[in-house]
């Protein structure tokens, strides 16, 4: 035992030194498993109560109203990213979303003639998608649904795997689910930038983006292109979405204020529309990949090509 508050955390055979602490959550940068995460990680299946009863109803209640006033510019980014899809896989095919929740992202998918099929553990949000005439299976993603569910040519986790309490295990599930060639396109939280440790440390601003128990883990492009590797993916593509952050910088604290918040997001919003709406999707890409450069980017996706062999 030691008292140095140095001292790397260590719990079950995760060790790394702390970030910071939370609601009795520790975030370590974990050696083990090459990214950041919390410790102690919660019990599988108190999440999978979270995920099936309670995020979508008490949770993230206005989720699904958000989604229905950002339905344009969802069905615009979404449509932005199944055209990278489309790029990388060299045609549009089928595609499996994990994690489909309402099912805005699938319902693009289906509309632009990708065989398009859902999984998502709210009943809540599974209702939503499936009224929308979208083939989405209401529960957890196992082995025993990736094998019912068969391969495809896609498989998309959107905001799924910064939840999870094995996101190593999930890979290379979803690895079993692909077509060889396949793509693995993961979008999550882009944490611990360098625009959030100037904002937290420089600037005194809280780290916000520390969220247990919803968010077990916090990537940036690095941990996550690594993780893809030892899954059996070769990362082929990485972009970040417009950084957040930049509002708080320029004197709008949105953090406790929603409000201010859904203000800042429809700024947002607006700069997207105006170059993807205009045809100019080339420039607004180019803006991120600069954002990327300069260490910014609220979300993160990165895309991986399936290894020859499945993974071990
Ligand atoms: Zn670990």
């Amino acid at each position: 035992m030691t008292n140095d508050p140095d001292a790397p955390r260590r719990w079950n055979g995760h060790h790394g030194p702390v970030l910071h602490s939370r609601d009795g959550f520790d975030v370590i940068d974990c050696a083990a498993c090459g990214f950041r995460h919390v410790v102690p990680i919660p019990d599988e299946d108190a999440l999978r109560d979270i995920y099936k009863h309670d995020y979508h109803v008490k949770d993230k209640p206005l989720m699904l109203q958000h989604q229905l006033e950002d339905r344009e510019w969802l069905e615009a980014t979404g449509d932005a990213r199944l055209a990278v899809l489309e790029r990388l896989l060299g045609r549009v095919g089928s595609l499996l979303d994990v994690g489909a929740g309402n099912g805005f992202f699938l319902a693009r998918a289906k509309a632009l003639g990708w065989a398009a099929r859902g999984v998502e553990p709210s009943d809540k949000a599974a209702a939503h998608a499936r009224s929308l005439g979208l083939a989405v299976d209401c529960e957890t993603f196992g082995p025993a649904c990736a094998a019912r569910l068969g391969r495809f040519d896609v498989v998309h986790l959107g905001e799924v795997l910064e939840h999870l309490p094995d996101p190593a295990g999930m890979l290379r599930l979803c690895g079993t689910a692909l077509n060889p060639g396949g793509l693995l396109a993961v979008s999550v939280p882009n944490d611990y930038t360098a625009v959030q440790r100037v904002l937290h440390q420089d600037l005194g601003v809280r780290p916000w983006w520390v969220a247990p128990p919803h968010h077990l883990n916090y990537f940036d492009r690095d941990s996550l292109e690594g993780l893809f590797r030892r899954t059996g993916f070769a990362p082929c593509h990485a972009a970040v979405s417009f950084p957040m952050e930049l509002f708080l910088l320029m004197g709008k604290n949105y953090l406790d204020d929603p409000a201010l918040g859904r203000e800042c997001h429809a700024m947002r919003k607006a700069l997207e529309l105006a170059l993807l709406g205009s045809g100019n999707s080339r420039l607004l890409e180019a803006l991120h990949e600069g954002f990327a450069r300069a260490g910014m980017g609220r979300t993160l996706l990165v895309v991986g090509r399936k290894q020859q062999q499945d993974a071990p």
